[in-house]
């Protein structure tokens, strides 16, 4: 028998963003419902410290999201273990399908599902993926132990995962495709203090090696990114940190999207073209893709559907803090 739920405002995905959005729609008594996805938390559940959410000098990033987990509760959340497998858009209200056969139809939907990890495209990194290939050092990394492994990538996930490895591997190489890294300076400061750190610059990955005879990865064979010219580099592991992509296929062709697959919203709200929906956080952001900002953007997603709602005249109160804000 297939269940169907009914709410006022239907929330997709748990990063910063959703449960941001959460707290305040609870607070808005619009008894929010949301759906988690396969990753129960989001992108900070898969990485050890956070030095950068106001309040607090050092915590780490599955701690951070199991307090947000827990206000989001407290306030009244209905948090439901489900994956959205797809969503209608087109008529109110919206339809959500879980993978668990519940249907879900809400009078408003938060879109924030955040972004996922970014491969390299390479076939030999999808036959070796499990065997070797990694996307994750947190949950890979202990495996590493004693050996050498390489991280790609030059943005704070490269530099952060590379400095995370050297607590197992022997030897860490981060490889980047330029001469200059995207990461703040802080971190890239701990990277180059650290001995067990080589930075080889201006090279791509052009296949990984390994898997003969049911083995990992052995090793990279690596270009130049302006010569051509091939290396090979002997290591036991890679972790790819080049980068996430938004998490948009669930509404892909039903709203307008921007800059590579990013939710298109109004300049200073989270309105998406389809009225009712809204877009928080990286599944959205392009530019600036921290935990802080995505909660910004998550409470402002509730306050603008709950102004939404009491114009269609759901039972919304209307929050008097809006009474200035932009229509
Ligand atoms: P996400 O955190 O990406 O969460 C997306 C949610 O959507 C997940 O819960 C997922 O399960 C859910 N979802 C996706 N699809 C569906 C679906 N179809 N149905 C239901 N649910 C779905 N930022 C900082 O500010 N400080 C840091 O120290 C920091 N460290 C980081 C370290 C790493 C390794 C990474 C990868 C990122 C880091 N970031 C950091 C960036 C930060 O994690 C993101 O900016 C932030 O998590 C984005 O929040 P979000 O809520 O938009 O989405
Ligand atoms: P990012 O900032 O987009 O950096 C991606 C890196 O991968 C870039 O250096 C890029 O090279 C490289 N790259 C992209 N495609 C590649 C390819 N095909 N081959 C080789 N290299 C490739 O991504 P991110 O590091 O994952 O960070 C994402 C967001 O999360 C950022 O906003 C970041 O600040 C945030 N974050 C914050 C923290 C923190 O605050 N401590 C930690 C992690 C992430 P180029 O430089 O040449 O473009």
């Amino acid at each position: 028998m297939t269940d169907t739920r009914h709410t006022k405002l239907l929330i997709i995905g748990s990063g910063p963003a959703g449960y941001t959005a959460a707290v305040y729609g609870a607070r808005a008594m619009l008894e929010p419902l949301m759906v988690q996805g396969i990753q129960p938390g989001g992108q900070l559940t898969i990485t050890t410290e956070v030095e950068n959410w106001p309040g607090d000098t050092m915590t780490t990033g599955p701690e951070l999201m199991q307090r947000m987990e827990a206000h989001a509760r407290a306030m009244g959340t209905d948090i439901v273990t489900d994956h959205i497998a797809k969503l209608d858009l087109s008529a109110r209200p919206f339809t959500a399908t879980g993978d668990s056969g519940t249907t879900y139809t809400a009078d408003a939907v938060i879109l924030a599902t955040g972004a996922q990890a970014k491969w390299l495209g390479l076939p030999s990194e999808e036959r070796l993926q499990g065997m070797g290939v990694s996307a994750c050092a947190t949950c890979d990394g202990f495996f590493y132990r004693g050996k050498e492994v390489a991280v790609v990538g030059g943005g704070n996930t490269a530099v952060e995962e590379a400095l995370f490895l050297t607590n197992f591997a022997s030897k860490v190489t981060l490889i980047h495709r330029r001469d200059s890294l995207r990461a703040e300076k802080i971190m890239q400061d701990r990277l180059f203090r650290n001995p067990k750190v080589e930075v080889l610059w201006d090279h791509t990955v052009a296949e990984i090696l390994g898997g003969d005879g049911g083995a990992g990865v052995t090793g990279l064979r690596l270009a130049h990114a302006r010569t051509g010219a091939e290396r090979t580099l002997p290591c036991d592991g890679v972790f790819i940190a080049i980068g996430h992509s938004p998490a948009t296929e669930l509404v892909r062709g039903q709203v307008e999207m921007h800059h590579g697959d990013y939710v298109k919203v109004k300049p200073g709200s989270t309105e998406t073209s389809v009225p009712g929906v809204f877009a928080a956080g990286d599944v959205t952001d392009h530019v600036y893709r921290q935990a802080v900002t995505s909660a910004g953007m998550g409470c402002m997603a509730a306050l603008d559907a709950e102004r939404f709602l009491a114009a269609q005249g759901a039972d919304a109160p209307v929050d008097p803090t809006l009474a200035d804000a932009p229509a």
